[in-house]
């Protein structure tokens, strides 16, 4: 099973994710976390797109693709994955239907996480405080607000991309977080 999870920074897809990964046994595939890792143990790829998250913006279409290409050969994939933060825009989207479509592989759905952006800002100035102690490379609020602009300019229009795939699903991210996963469980079950 191939999935992908579209929705704003702050709407709760790696914790939903990481979910779907244990009830599905399929692999989470977060390119943020993977980007972090590199940062933290200064890769080269750490070290060029250290200054880009820090920032808030995207990093190159091109890094990505090598990441994501290079990732999903992976043994823990073979039954599958849920991508987290990939694709965030069209040529992204463009460029995995087509190492998909080389590997036989078909999306088999998308979960968008529906959250107003009014309370979306809210939860993301908690996750800066919260985080105060480690703090993610790229959490205050001047850098969460880019990231909220990249999203509605890079990531939304995917809304419209993906909307008319046959299972485009839904899912009300202003829920407690257990019904929001009950919700995509059950969603995902009546795929099987
Ligand atoms: P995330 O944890 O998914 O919100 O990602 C954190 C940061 O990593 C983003 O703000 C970007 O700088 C970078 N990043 C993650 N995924 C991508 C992607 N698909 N394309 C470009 N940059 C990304």
């Amino acid at each position: 099973m191939i999935i992908i999870l579209l929705g704003p920074p702050g709407a709760g897809k790696g914790t939903q994710a990481v979910y779907i990964k244990n009830q599905f046994k399929i692999a989470h595939i977060s390119t943020g976390d993977m980007l972090r890792e590199a940062v933290k143990s200064k890769t080269e790829l750490g070290l060029i797109v250290k200054d880009v998250m820090e920032r808030g913006d995207l990093v190159s279409d091109d890094l990505l693709l090598k990441l994501i290409d290079e990732r999903i050969k992976d043994d823990d994939c073979g039954n599958g994955f849920i991508l987290d933060g990939y694709p965030r825009n069209q040529k992204q989207a463009s460029s995995l239907d087509k190492i998909l479509s080389q590997s036989n592989k078909n999306i088999d759905a998308i979960i968008q996480i529906d959250v107003d952006f009014s309370i979306l800002e809210k939860r993301i100035t908690g996750r800066a405080d919260e985080n105060k102690g480690e703090k993610r490379v790229d959490d205050n609020l001047e850098v969460l607000k880019n990231r909220l602009l990249e999203y509605v300019d890079q990531t939304e229009p995917l809304i419209s991309y993906y909307s008319s795939h046959k299972n485009y699903i839904v899912i009300n991210g202003m829920n407690d977080i257990s019904k929001v996963s009950e919700d995509i469980k059950n969603n995902l079950n009546k795929l099987k």
